[in-house]
């Protein structure tokens, strides 16, 4: 009898537990909703930068890889180096400066290396009479294809592909399958090296199942690998899991892999350009990479729409109270393996001689995305902190922290040492400083403009240029790096 009372109390508390994963109807409207920073009457000015008119310019981005998407590139779409979806975001750019009222707007044309290009694929999976078609296979990026009949493969599951699950396991020839809960890695490293461990082993195709909730096409960059490898959905993953499971004492399950890629020569991309010219020959640069997977919303949409934010902040200052020129660069980004822009920057570091800063805009809103309990995923009110990174002098250091308190821009508590991302060849040659960080739908199908807070847009157009006007009141030896030519 007490057994039962425990156990009807049990099922009670499971049953409550349940109940509170259920989200009750929403009580706003989540786009007007985000969580606001008030200005303070000081901070007045920058109310002129509108957080729902940026977010147009995510819209307008993200629409731009739809339509090559719909254009015949079902599979492997978005705002993609040498493509036409390229040149039209090139010269949406090139219009926005226009309309900003920018000066010596211009595209700067640049040679891509010969470009790997996905044409089309197919995964599916058999056991007996049933077939699973693993419509979330995305291949890595610069990942080889498979010959034109396609790959008919063994299927093997090697759990976390550490090195005791793959003890003792013959992988050679096989298409071996692991789970990773590194959620946010889209990178050759993750699960501590499992893509390179199984690689070793002989394997003939290479699943990684990303265990973000749902099932997300995921594109990660270069792993690598020299046999031909996925990113898979959970969903997906554990459907495939479930199948080698069942099969175990029988045949094990076949894996079709036929996945068509070419290398397209000849491709051109561009650096698009346009200026604030100020009083003086001093100048500020910012950049915003232009290419994207996908939609794109927080990589680089917002970041894209940062920078115009802050254009158009300092177009409507007349000319002789802007100190030094502004530089507004659309960069061709670094999905492409190339970053033609970001090399012929680094090598042109004359354009640096007199520069008081650069800016990086880079996945600069990106909504807090959270993990119910019980799965699934949930939106939430509010931006993730963004990881950032300010080289130059203590003073800089200051005014940066500034204000990103001055405008609610949320941060991790330490700036990393070195900034990742479209800054990486040339951040040197200059002060220079960034904020930058994606959310669980990262290189993935799902990251829509819904993703992008238009307050998180605003936030940091409104520092960046805050920023900007604060060393605008400094000497160039004031913020130069320590040790560099405008220090000495
Ligand atoms: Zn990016």
């Amino acid at each position: 009898m007490k057994n039962a009372v425990r156990i009807s109390l049990a099922l009670v508390l499971l049953a409550l537990f349940t109940f509170a994963q259920q989200p009750a109807k929403p009580l706003y409207v989540l786009e007007d909703s985000y969580l606001r920073w008030r200005l303070l009457p000081a901070e007045q000015s920058y109310d002129a930068i509108d957080d729902k008119h940026l977010k147009q310019y995510v819209e307008d981005l993200t629409a731009i890889s739809r339509r090559y998407r719909d254009h015949g590139h079902p599979q492997w779409w978005g705002r993609i180096s040498g493509t036409e979806a390229d040149a039209e975001n090139a010269q949406w750019l090139a219009d926005q400066f226009r309309k900003i009222g920018l000066t010596d707007i211009r595209q700067q044309s640049l040679d891509l290396p010969p470009q790997w290009m996905p044409v089309s694929w197919s995964v599916t999976a058999s056991a007996g009479e049933k077939t699973l078609a693993l419509d979330t296979a995305q291949p890595t990026s610069t990942s080889p294809g498979t010959p034109p009949e396609g790959l008919d493969l063994e299927a093997v599951d090697v759990a976390l592909g550490a090195e005791g699950d793959l003890a003792g396991r013959d992988l050679r020839g096989k298409a071996v399958f692991f789970y990773s809960a590194e959620l946010a890695s889209r990178h050759a490293p993750i699960s501590d090296g499992a893509i390179k461990r199984i690689g070793a082993r002989g394997a003939a195709a290479i699943f990684v199942i990303v265990a973000i909730p749902g099932n997300v096409r995921t594109q990660f960059y270069p792993v690598g690998s020299t046999v031909p490898t996925f990113s898979l959905g959970l969903q997906d993953g554990l459907a495939i899991r479930d199948l080698i499971g069942k099969a175990r004492g029988g045949p094990a399950p076949r894996v079709k892999i036929r996945f068509d890629v070419k290398t397209v020569p000849k491709l051109k991309t561009a650096t698009v350009w346009g200026s604030l010219p100020g009083a003086t020959d001093e100048t500020v640069f910012v950049v915003a990479h232009r290419d994207g997977w996908f939609e794109g919303a927080v990589d680089n949409a917002s970041g894209v729409a940062t920078m115009l934010g802050i254009a158009e902040y300092f177009a409507r200052i007349p000319q002789q109270q802007r100190r030094r020129t502004i530089y507004f660069l659309g960069t061709s980004g670094h999905h492409d393996n190339a970053a033609m822009s970001g090399h012929w920057l680094a090598e042109h570091k004359e354009l640096f001689a007199k520069t008081a800063l650069l800016i990086n805009c880079e996945h600069t809103s990106a909504e807090q995305l959270v993990i119910a309990r019980g799965g699934g995923i949930r939106r939430s009110n509010t931006t993730v902190p963004l990881r950032w990174y300010v080289g130059g002098n203590p003073r800089l250091e200051q005014i940066v922290v500034k204000a990103y308190d001055s405008f609610g821009v949320a941060t991790d508590a330490q700036p990393d040492s070195e900034p990742g991302g479209e800054m990486r060849p040339y951040f040197n040659l200059a002060p220079s400083l960034q904020l930058i960080e994606g959310n669980l739908h990262w290189h993935s199908d799902q990251e829509g403009a819904g993703d992008v807070p238009p307050t998180g847009l605003a936030a940091t157009a409104r520092a960046y240029s805050k920023i900007i006007a604060d060393v605008n009141q400094l000497n160039l030896a004031d913020v130069a790096r320590p040790g560099s030519e405008a220090r000495r």
